[in-house]
């Protein structure tokens, strides 16, 4: 994907053949199901989650054919900052765009200003990062779309394995969101985020508790009760938490969000291979 030269402004997204579009209009339809199922039986379920198409390395017309209707889903999420300013500039303006992907803070500027549709950033884990994107939606022009303020979760690393980004302290979790919320006029905080460890995530089913999503519920409960936030009628903060393999557990312990990606799109290619269109 980085080799290739940027798509032409004009050019025309199609929708994939019959045979796909029916495949991903299915998927989308049994995963939606389960989420339905499980958070009907979820006592600690606020309302039912928001779901995450996961479109990252996948063609736009993909995209395409879930955001048309019958279906007209708007969130999808995307990693890779090239990537989906590519398929944010070609695809309508009325998705919704999360970015999920590991945050660098050389790009979170334009990430925040040249984004078009621009929804949630998920991946915030540090004070710097947060600053310049409430410095690049200051410096964003109206043709690009988006609210007063840019949604934002911070990303907590629940499991404290090395290699996964995101903030690794209950401490630090907090002084973070209190960064945002007093230092960042722009941003809006929607919540707290995880991915979590692979290993544990095989092993969730509705009965057997994940550690993450438990260490997640129990970070956001902390901040709302140092932030005072309890009763004050807002929605309160949001867990972004479950995936392909684990959504149904993370939706037991009251995710609000579910990024769900291969159990819609499938396997997804090797980057180098991928094409936007
Ligand atoms: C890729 C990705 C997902 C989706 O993963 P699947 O297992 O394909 O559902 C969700 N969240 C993040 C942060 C990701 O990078």
């Amino acid at each position: 994907m980085t080799t290739q030269l940027p798509t032409p402004e004009n050019t025309t997204i199609m929708p994939p053949t019959n045979q796909r579009t029916t495949t991903l209009l299915s998927n989308l339809s049994s995963v939606t199901t389960r989420i339905t199922a499980s958070s009907t039986k979820s006592p600690n379920t606020r309302a039912a989650p928001r779901l995450v198409a996961v479109s990252k390395l996948k063609p736009a017309s993909d995209i395409l054919a879930l955001h048309q209707p019958p279906t007209n889903h708007v969130h999808f999420g995307e990693n890779y900052l090239q990537e989906l300013q590519e398929k944010a500039r070609l695809l309508p303006a009325s998705i919704k765009w999360h970015f999920i992907g590991g945050l660098q803070s050389n790009k979170c500027v334009s990430l925040a200003r040249d984004t078009r549709a621009l929804w949630a950033v998920e991946s915030v884990d540090s004070e710097k990062k947060a600053g310049l994107l409430d410095r690049g939606w200051g410096e964003r022009k109206e043709e690009m779309g988006g609210e007063e303020k840019l949604r934002v979760f911070v990303q907590v690393n629940t499991s404290g394995e090395e290699a996964k980004s995101g903030v690794d302290s209950d401490e630090g979790v907090v002084r973070l969101c209190r960064f945002i919320r007093e230092k960042c006029p722009r941003l809006k905080l929607q919540g707290l985020m995880t991915i979590g460890a692979i290993a544990r995530s095989r092993a969730t089913t509705a009965e057997n508790e994940n550690e993450d999503f438990v260490a997640l519920k129990e970070a956001r409960d902390r901040v709302v009760r140092d932030f005072g936030l309890e009763g004050e009628g807002e929605e309160g903060l949001e867990l972004s938490m479950g995936m392909s393999e684990d959504f149904e557990g993370a939706i037991a312990l009251g995710s609000d969000e579910v990024r769900v990606g291969t159990t819609i799109f499938g396997d997804r290619p090797p980057k180098d291979q991928a094409r936007v269109v």
